[in-house]
Formats: structure tokens, C-alpha cells, sequence
């Protein structure tokens, strides 16, 4: 019965891990998975995580149980505090359901979910490009997607009149996934006054919005700062919408592997008339309910970490340092590129690697060139020309802008 199944290819992003080790060339360069790297090309362990692990397991009660289904609450308190801000009045009111989820995947996986059961119809409107996962994950639920314009790419610089165009056109009520920072793959936000009209356009529509939050802190290496949209978002929206927050702690933290995230549902701020509570102990159970019958429960040891790094002051300032040692470093590494290219006399302006935010740079190079790149240079990055920028060092930077003005030239 299954000799006729269908071959796939390779996941794209996640063959280039493959290639890589295949690879045999003495000089290698990776940036296309999108996890941080020290200036020695190695994967760090934060401080914050190293003590608080250490913490863990000297306390007495140490142990590997199952947690509850809708996971560890002192993670999706923390977790909720994090980006709503600790003087949030829809924490204040009650009017938020948290659950633990396998990463920022698997709370797009639930938010999907929740939205095929309890939203009818609703068309999925993903940015023009987004990450190459979101519009799998709404599709696997049977769940429609569209675009959205998002990026100009001869201006290298936001689409906004397009985006405000297509959120007008989407029939009311659409639900719009936003990346609530440091957007993936162009590594461009809209700036504060952008998101004011993005936002309040958005809810004039009463479209339902949902913040996907996978790089918070890494943008401007503040948690508050990088939740701006998110918090203003929630003032403009969640009077009549509810909005819908997936989160993840992969980057944030550097456990990617751990897979420790939250999905959040924000209630609307109801009449007098609703049994508010009555309201989120039905979504509650519902959201049960899924990860019951898919995963039992969340995995607890990196939502142990994290939880105990979100409860504990000192480990909660040693990971703002970590979050700052993270986002500077990139920062460096894009001025760095930028500068080299600019030495080298590269044709085209490169100032947009530097101006754009998060773990990435939508360099703008074409497919070709980026597969010239990996055969010639051996420096591999994903083919829109999305590259990572925490794979680049002191060690290797000056490389990669030689490699890319050989490309660009010839
Ligand atoms: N959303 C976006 C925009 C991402 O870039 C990623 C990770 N690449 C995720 C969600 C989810 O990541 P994870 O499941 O590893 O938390």
C-alpha cells in the first residue's frame, strides 16, 4: 500500500545542515539556520541558563515527573509578564489564557488549531515573504492562506502602502499573523509610527491578530522594546478583538532544542453581561484539550530553566546582560560586513545590513549567487539571500564580504 507514496525534497533550510557536514573544504561558512553562534563560531550557552540548570538540579526535589497538560505555570506566568509587561491591564483583568506549547511552532500549531475549530473560515494572511514554516503550519490545519504586501525589494524597505492596502482588502475579520519583532526573513519592522497606522488600521477591520514573538529581545536586545507593537497592538485591538500571541524562548534564551514556548489568547474586554471567567475556563479546557490528545504535555526541563530564570532576579538580570552579549555581537557583525563590502568597492549600497534588525539580513543577493557562494566559497545561506548574521565573526567576516563581492562582481 505504499509503494506509490510520494518522495519529498529535503526541508530546504534544514539540508543546508546537511550539505555543511558533507562539505570537506577546510573554510566553511554557515549562515543559514537562524541560531546564535560566539564570536568562535561555537553555540553558546547563556549564563543565565548554565546557573540556573545548576540551581535545578541541586534543589532536593529535583526529579522528572510529567507537568501538568497546559504546562509549568510558573513558565507561562513568567512568560506572559514578558511580553504583556508587568503592568498589563489584560493581566490585571483575567483576560489571558496561557498554555505551554513545544516551542514557537508548536503555539502556531495550536493557535491554527484553535483557530480551525472555533473561527470558521477565516483566510490566514502571512506577510509577503515570512518564515517558510507559517503557511505549513495553517495549511496543515485546512486552514487557507494569502499574502500580504510587507516588503519592497527594490527599495530594500517596507511595503506600506501595499500592507494597509491588502489589510483593507482582506474581508473583515481576517486573521493577520504579524512578527512582533525582528521579522523573519528581512530583518525589517516598521518603525513606531508605522505600527501605529499598521495596528489601527488593522482594527478597523476588527481583524483578529496574531503576534508571532519568536525573537524577542534580540532585536534591540530589550524585552520591552522589542513587545512595543505587541503592548500597543493590544490597546488598539483588544478592546473588541481578541489577539492571539505565540512565543517563543528558543532564541531568547539559546535553547533551541529544549523547545520552550507559550501560545496566549487575549480576551477582548467584554460587557458586564459575560461571565468573563467562565469565558477563559472554556478556552482553557479547550486548549487542553489539543495538546492532550497530540502530546499529553509539554516537555518540562527547559521549561524548568526558564521558569526558574524568570523567577529569580539575579537570573533574570544575568539574562538581560546575555540578551545585550547576543543582540551586540550581531549588531557588530553587520556593521563589520557592511564596512568590508564598502572597502572592497562591492557594486550596490549595503547599508541595509546594517539598518535591519534581529538574527537576519535580507541581503538581497540573487539565488545564483547565493548558490555561487556555497560552491565556490563555501559560505551557505538560504536561497531568497536570507543570511544569518550570527554565523559571522571576527574570524570569518572579512571572508564572507570577499566571497560576496566576488559574486556580485563576476
Ligand atoms: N516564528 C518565526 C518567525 C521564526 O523565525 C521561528 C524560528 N525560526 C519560529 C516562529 C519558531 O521557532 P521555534 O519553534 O524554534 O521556537
Amino acid at each position: 500500500i505504499f509503494n506509490n507514496i510520494e518522495l519529498l525534497p529535503p526541508d530546504s533550510l534544514f539540508n543546508i545542515k546537511q550539505r555543511l557536514a558533507n562539505d570537506s573544504r577546510s573554510v566553511k561558512v554557515d549562515l543559514g539556520i537562524g541560531a546564535y553562534r560566539d564570536d568562535t563560531g561555537k553555540p553558546w550557552v547563556l549564563p543565565s541558563v548554565r546557573e540556573a540548570e545548576k540551581l535545578i538540579q541541586e534543589d532536593p526535589s529535583y526529579n522528572h515527573e510529567y507537568l501538568g497538560i497546559a504546562g509549568l505555570p510558573t513558565l507561562t506566568q513568567g512568560a506572559a509578564r514578558v511580553l504583556l509587561g508587568e503592568d498589563s491591564p489584560a493581566l490585571r483583568e483575567g483576560r489571558v489564557v496561557s498554555v505551554q506549547s513545544l516551542s514557537g511552532t508548536g503555539a502556531l500549531h495550536i493557535a491554527a488549531k484553535f483557530i480551525s475549530k472555533f473561527c470558521g473560515d477565516k483566510l490566514i494572511y502571512l506577510s509577503d515573504p515570512t518564515w517558510a514554516n507559517h503557511k505549513a503550519i495553517f495549511e496543515t490545519q485546512g486552514l487557507k492562506t494569502a499574502n500580504y504586501a510587507y516588503w519592497n525589494a527594490a527599495s530594500k524597505s517596507l511595503d506600506l502602502e501595499g500592507y494597509l492596502r491588502d489589510i483593507k482588502a482582506a474581508p473583515n475579520g481576517s486573521v493577520f499573523v504579524v512578527h512582533a519583532c525582528a521579522h523573519n526573513p528581512t530583518g525589517l519592522d516598521p518603525s513606531k509610527d508605522e505600527w501605529s497606522s499598521i495596528l489601527d488600521t488593522l482594527a478597523a477591520k476588527e481583524h483578529i491578530v496574531l503576534f508571532d514573538s519568536a525573537y524577542q529581545g534580540f532585536a534591540s536586545g530589550s524585552l520591552d522594546e522589542d513587545a512595543y507593537a505587541l503592548r500597543l497592538g493590544l490597546k488598539k485591538l483588544a478592546p473588541v478583538t481578541p489577539v492571539f500571541v505565540c512565543q517563543s524562548f528558543a532564541k531568547n534564551v539559546g535553547m533551541y532544542g529544549e523547545r520552550v514556548g507559550c501560545f496566549h489568547l487575549v480576551l477582548p474586554q467584554q460587557d458586564a453581561a459575560v461571565d468573563q471567567k467562565a469565558v477563559a475556563s472554556a478556552i482553557s479546557s479547550q486548549l487542553a484539550r489539543i495538546t492532550r490528545s497530540e502530546l499529553s504535555n509539554p516537555p518540562a526541563y527547559g521549561a524548568k530553566i526558564v521558569s526558574k530564570i524568570l523567577n529569580t532576579p539575579e537570573l533574570t538580570a544575568q539574562w538581560y546582560k546575555d540578551m545585550i552579549t547576543m543582540s551586540s555581537r550581531i549588531h557588530k557583525m553587520r556593521i563589520a560586513l557592511r564596512d568590508h563590502l564598502v572597502k572592497l568597492g562591492t557594486p550596490g549600497n549595503w547599508d541595509h545590513i546594517v539598518g535591519q534588525t534581529g538574527m537576519f539580513s535580507y541581503t538581497g543577493l540573487s539565488p545564483q549567487m547565493v548558490e555561487r557562494l556555497e560552491k565556490e566559497h563555501a559560505v551557505y545561506l538560504v536561497n531568497s539571500g536570507r543570511a544569518s548574521i550570527a554565523g559571522l565573526n571576527s574570524g570569518n567576516v572579512e571572508y564572507v564580504a570577499r566571497a560576496i563581492n566576488e559574486v556580485v562582481r563576476h
